[in-house]
């Protein structure tokens, strides 16, 4: 066998789920791992409509793409579909991401066992927040404040 080299440009990924990792502070985390830790069991503050994409908005401030589990793609122009998903997540916090039927979904799972069945492509394309940054401005004292003109 012949082992190919991995370009340094290509992403890498979860040999778990098989999906993109990043690094958050000294780890690495793909979209799943970082569901479950930094957005459960956060709330779903809002359902918010780019186009067709449709995206449930966690007050934690990350945006999960509602990809439909048949055909991957989200159907924020179809009431019905939209309809669906706010009864079922608007308000309510999110306790857990799980991947099921051989990785090819994604379950939301709410309080009192209800769950959102939706597809992997949700996770392909979920991105982590802009890093937070902390700043503190410095100032520089001048010393001709006193100028008078
Ligand atoms: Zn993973
Ligand atoms: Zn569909």
């Amino acid at each position: 066998m012949t082992s190919r080299k991995t370009p340094a440009s290509v992403t890498p990924t979860c040999p778990e789920h098989g999906l993109c990792v990043w690094q958050e502070g000294d780890e690495r985390l793909c979209a799943l791992e970082y569901l479950n830790r930094f957005v459960a069991p956060r709330r779903v503050e809002q359902l918010v409509r780019r186009g067709r994409h449709l995206f449930l908005v966690f007050d934690s401030g990350e945006k999960l793409e509602c990809c439909c589990e048949h055909c991957g793609e989200s159907h924020g122009d179809d009431p019905g579909f939209t309809e669906d998903i706010k009864e079922i997540s608007l308000g309510r916090r999110a306790l857990r991401f799980r991947l099921e039927g051989d990785g090819g979904h994604l379950v939301v799972w709410f309080a009192r066992g209800d769950h959102l069945h939706l597809h992997r492509n949700s996770l392909l394309r979920f991105r982590p927040p802009r890093p937070r940054r902390s700043i503190r401005p410095t100032h520089t004292p001048t010393e001709e404040k006193e100028k008078t003109g």
